[in-house]
């Protein structure tokens, strides 16, 4: 199973990782900007989850997710959010979202969260 973490903060791509870390996953891709996920997308076929933040320079999560559902349903995506943000979840999970993490993260409960993705995402 390989992630994709899609977050322009280095700082939080950093603490995304060590979580995925602790969940097992190890094969980690991050980008910046909804752009550039979009195009791994495209020619990663291994990715079986997406971290996806809301703001974003270039393409926007809620974007990004709206692009990413037009070719592939199946994909799961998890939006990373702030507590101010919390009733855009509704918005997101319409355009296909299968989840939200709301930062700061409690890592414990992040894993949980992922534990079904990781588990069904197989490789
Ligand atoms: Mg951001």
């Amino acid at each position: 199973m390989k992630a994709l973490i899609v977050d322009d903060s280095q700082i939080m791509r950093r603490i995304i990782v060590s979580v995925l870390k602790k969940a097992g996953v190890n094969d980690i891709s991050e980008v910046n900007n909804g752009q550039e996920a979009l195009d791994v997308l495209k020619q990663d076929k291994d990715i079986g989850l997406v971290l996806l933040d809301w703001n974003m320079p270039v393409m926007t999560g809620i974007e990004t997710l709206k692009h990413i559902r037009t070719t592939n349903k199946q994909l799961p995506v998890v939006m990373v959010t702030t507590e101010s943000e919390k009733e855009r979840v509704v918005e997101a999970i319409k355009a296909g979202a299968n989840d939200y993490m709301l930062k700061p993260f409690n890592p414990d409960d992040v894993l949980e969260k992922l534990r079904k993705y990781l588990e069904s995402g197989g490789k």
